[in-house]
């Protein structure tokens, strides 16, 4: 069970030059995850405590699971992931053990960044129904909160989570001692789509007339996952015509292809 539901990576693949536009996030995620971890004498000497929990609030494909996996490349630390969806939903009635695992897990794995994706799956506010679900759903989050609490916080171990559903959540878990530090992470700007557009293509053989500040500017309201599936696109319409170097073209064409793909979502979903 364990090894279906959590993810754990000794070394993550992934630095903080991997992540485009997020300068002010990754200063906070830095300071409050890392600086724990590198020097833990600064907080002693000053005589704070460091925030036991950080939260990642935004919308998806925007970079939350990559900073978090780049602060434990950093820190050498064990990467472990687990979504709350899966905790409550894929074995029901294992969560408050799956998270008593995961702490488990963590401590044998010190030092350790623990990831809790989709942390509104265990967090919601409660709701009025009191179905059986509703219940398991408790448990599963006082458990995370019990083990938050009995967190030596000088200990090795860093919990971050993340959500794309803020408003959903019970506060909870956002009182001193527990989530107490949020950091937003919002769709990239033009500037930050530009940096993304140049990480993604990094490796690629781009042809002379492309041009990645006109591509930021054209991809308004997209995240940087959009942005990386634009990269992959294009480089899949050269690779069709035979051609080892990438277009503009490729890249309006991928543009299109991803447009088209929303709508056709949308439809879908409605
Ligand atoms: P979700 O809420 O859907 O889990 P997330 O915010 O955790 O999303 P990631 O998994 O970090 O998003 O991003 C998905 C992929 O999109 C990354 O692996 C990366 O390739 C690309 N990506 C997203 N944001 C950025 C960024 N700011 N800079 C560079 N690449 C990015």
């Amino acid at each position: 069970v364990r090894a279906k539901v959590m993810q754990v990576e000794q070394n993550p693949d992934v630095g903080y030059e991997d992540i485009g536009g997020l300068d002010e996030q990754l200063r906070e995620v830095r300071e409050t995850v890392e600086m724990p971890m590198e020097n833990p004498e600064l907080f002693d000497s000053v005589g704070i405590k460091p925030p036991s929990g950080v939260l990642l609030y935004g919308p998806p494909g925007t970079g939350k699971t990559m900073m978090a996996k780049a602060v434990a490349a950093q820190t050498d630390a064990t990467f472990i992931k687990m979504a709350g969806s899966e905790l409550v939903h894929k074995f029901i009635g294992e969560g408050a053990k799956l998270v008593r695992d995961l702490f488990q897990v963590a401590r044998d794995h010190e030092p350790a960044v623990v990831f809790i994706d989709e942390i509104d799956a265990i967090a919601s506010k409660r709701t009025d129904s009191k179905t059986s679900g509703d219940a398991e759903v408790q448990r599963t989050m006082m458990q995370l909160l019990s083990e938050m609490d009995g967190f030596d916080e000088r200990g090795d171990i860093r919990i971050i989570a993340a959500t794309n559903r803020f408003d959903m959540l019970d506060r909870a878990i956002l009182r001193p001692g527990r989530f107490d530090r949020l950091i937003e992470v919002p769709k990239p700007d033009e500037v930050g789509r530009e940096q993304i557009f140049e990480i993604h293509t990094r490796g690629m053989n781009l042809a002379d007339d492309v041009d990645l500040g006109t591509l930021a500017r054209e991809t308004d309201e997209l995240s940087g996952a959009d942005v990386k599936a634009i990269c992959t696109e294009a480089g899949m319409y050269a690779i069709r015509d035979d051609r080892e170097e990438i277009t503009m073209e490729d890249f309006r064409r991928a543009e299109k292809k991803l447009e088209q793909s929303d709508t056709d979502a949308g439809e879908v979903s409605k």
